[in-house]
Formats: C-alpha cells, sequence, structure tokens
C-alpha cells in the first residue's frame, strides 16, 4: 500500500497530454519507418509533408476548431532511413524475437540464446545465427544443427529492421498500428 499524498494524486490524475501521444510514421510506400510524438506529427501534416491514416478518439482544440490526434500518419514523400544500430546481445536478440521460441513458438517457458549454428560447428555470434530458445528445445538441440536435431526454424533470423525494431523495441501503443506493423 502507497501512501498517497496530494501532489502525487494530482499527477496521477492528469490526463496524458494528447501531444505526447506515440505516432506510427509510414513510409509514402506505407512501410512503418518511425515513431514520433503527436505534436511532430501534427506539425507534419500542417505543413503538407504527411497525411492521417488513423486517427485517436481524442481531440485537440483551438479556438475555432478541434483536430483528432493522429495514431499513425503516412509521409507525402519516399525517405530513405538505414536501420537503427543496435548492439548484438542476449537481451536483444530475445527482445527480437519477442521472447517467443523459434523452434516452438512457446512464450511461457524460461528464455535461451541459441546458436542456430553451434559454435562447436563454426557458427558465430550474429543477429543471422542467433535466436530466442526455450530452454527445451535448446537442451533437445544441444549442440547439433535444427537440420541433425530434426526441428525447424519460424523464421530465419535477421538484422533488426524497422517493423521489427517498433513493435519490440519501441511498442505498440495503438492497436491501429498493428495491420501496418503486419501483426493481424
Ligand atoms: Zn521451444
Amino acid at each position: 500500500m502507497v501512501k498517497t499524498n496530494g501532489i502525487t494524486e494530482v499527477v496521477k490524475r492528469r490526463p496524458p497530454n494528447p501531444l505526447h501521444q506515440s505516432v506510427l510514421v509510414l513510409n509514402q510506400s506505407y512501410e512503418p519507418i518511425h515513431v514520433c510524438s503527436a505534436r511532430r506529427a501534427i506539425v507534419l501534416v500542417f505543413r503538407g509533408r504527411a497525411q492521417v491514416v488513423e486517427s485517436l478518439d481524442i481531440s485537440i482544440h483551438s479556438v475555432s476548431r478541434a483536430f483528432p490526434v493522429p495514431s499513425v500518419v503516412r509521409l507525402d514523400f519516399y525517405v530513405r532511413i538505414p536501420p537503427k544500430p543496435l548492439s548484438l546481445t542476449k537481451r536483444n536478440v530475445l527482445k527480437r524475437d519477442g521472447f517467443q521460441c523459434q523452434y516452438c513458438s512457446t512464450r511461457s517457458a524460461p528464455m535461451t540464446v541459441d546458436h542456430v549454428l553451434p559454435k562447436t560447428q563454426g557458427g558465430r555470434d550474429t543477429w543471422e545465427n542467433m535466436v530466442c530458445a526455450c530452454l527445451t528445445c535448446n537442451n533437445r538441440k544441444g549442440n547439433r544443427t535444427p537440420e541433425q536435431a530434426g526441428i525447424a526454424l519460424a523464421r530465419r533470423p535477421r538484422l533488426p529492421n524497422h517493423v521489427t525494431f517498433i513493435r519490440h523495441f519501441i511498442g505498440v501503443s495503438d492497436q491501429k498500428w498493428r495491420p501496418y506493423l503486419f501483426m493481424d
């Protein structure tokens, strides 16, 4: 039980500033590339640089009009943005894979990092050779390749792209983002 005083109650009750809401930014090609604040997204829209694709159920008000807070915007031009540089750590490999075993697809077991091509067979520490694996699958696979162990990878491990980065590292702030992040 946390003791509250007047100040903390005021902070808790204040609704989140709609201008601080996260907005998913799509490239002109509809490829998700970035997450920015609603404030930034609204500026892009008013400058004619982007269009609102999805809105939240909340509005910001000026003196004369109300403007729905965007949830997803699409740029009117194509930008090339390199993938976020992410350090290759065990934690980041687990995050990339959404803490889901890449062999049996469970999410509810203790997770480990497995080298697809085992280190004993020359496997390296790379994004393409490391996957999230539950303890059971990792033990069953041992120092063997998936083929040798008779198990299959759900998907080929890759360097995290923008979609993976937004889904698993930034997080999905609004359900309306899901189709654009290929989650439905
Ligand atoms: Zn597993």
